[in-house]
């Protein structure tokens, strides 16, 4: 009898990575899919990252996920980057085209795809709050979805900034009719009345942080609109749950997650996973560790 006992390979790089659940929620559709492969979670030194990517090479790897910090490093070490990943100007997932080694950020596709679950971004004015990673790749795939305005609120005036002259410089030129404000995140934010849909994509509510709640005016939140936060971990956040009592229609972190590993995915294996599978999975880890 012939077998085949050579696996597939897929990494994450990052540091620190050990609390990176990715693996537990990419390896169960790789079994769905009837699919031999392997996703490595591997610790990867600031200083090391080249030698990471040459090894990954030299290893044949299928492609790699990148977390902090490494997202808008890695993009020296690759030959091409995919059309978002190039206007974020950071990269989180790494596919093997042709040879060639190309950068993608599904980040905020993900966060697309699990909007449109509920709603389509087509027309739609969006507050979203933070302008870290997660505030980047959002606004910028939110602004190619469609939306019509995006006002960015962080805490961190510079910041801030830098993410709208982003979007004016990179996406604008684009899409012309699209509106980009930028406020302050004060005290007691007063979610304004033209908000169709609240983003939180700051880190507040992180495990273990779990209490904390961004700093908004509660009252201001309307029955109808739709409010998403990033925190996957816990999912049910202070916010999600705030929202959820005012009427509003929520999204939750781990909709995120699970829909850029399904986008990664397919970009390593052609072939489309189940995304009930790796929520379930991802739920597991996060219901054992709380
Ligand atoms: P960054 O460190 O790049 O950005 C963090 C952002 O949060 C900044 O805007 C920062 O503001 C803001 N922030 C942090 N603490 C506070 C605070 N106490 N008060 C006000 N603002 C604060 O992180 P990322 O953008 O990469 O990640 C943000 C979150 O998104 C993380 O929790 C991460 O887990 C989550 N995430 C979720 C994903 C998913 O698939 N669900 C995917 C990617 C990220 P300032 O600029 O002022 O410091």
């Amino acid at each position: 009898m012939q077998r085949n006992f050579k696996q597939e390979l897929i990494g994450c790089f990052g540091f620190p990575v050990a609390e990176n659940p990715t693996q537990a929620m990419v390896e169960p559709a790789f079994r769905a899919l009837g699919l031999d492969w392997r996703y490595l979670t591997l610790e990867v030194q600031p200083e090391d990252l080249e030698a990471a990517v040459a090894g990954a090479r030299a290893f044949g790897f299928r492609g790699f996920n990148c977390t902090i910090p490494h997202k808008v490093e890695v993009i020296r070490h690759l030959d091409g980057l995919g059309e978002s990943a190039a206007l974020i100007g950071a990269v989180n997932c790494v596919v093997v085209r042709d040879g060639q080694w190309i950068g993608e950020n599904t980040d905020g596709k993900g966060f697309v795809t699990s909007f449109r679950e509920l709603s389509d971004p087509v027309g739609q004015s969006l507050v979203i709050l933070g302008a870290g990673g997660a505030a980047r790749a959002i606004a910028v795939e939110m602004a190619l979805a469609g939306a019509s305005a995006i006002t960015i609120v962080n805490r961190s005036i510079d910041r801030g900034r830098e993410l709208t002259a982003l979007l004016e410089e990179k996406v604008l030129p684009l899409y012309p009719e699209l509106k980009i404000r930028f406020s302050p995140l004060t005290e007691n934010f007063s979610v304004p009345d033209h908000a169709d849909v609240l983003i939180n994509a700051t880190s507040i509510g992180l495990y273990p942080d779990v209490s904390a709640l961004i700093p908004i005016d509660l009252s201001t939140l309307r029955s109808g609109m739709l409010v998403a936060d990033v925190i996957p971990n816990p999912p049910r956040t202070r916010l999600v749950r705030a929202a959820e009592e005012c009427g509003c229609r929520v999204i939750d972190g781990i909709g995120m997650l699970v829909s850029q590993g399904v986008k990664g995915i397919e970009y390593w294996t052609g072939q489309s996973p189940d995304p009930a599978i790796m929520r379930a999975a991802l739920e597991a880890v996060f219901t054992s560790d709380s």
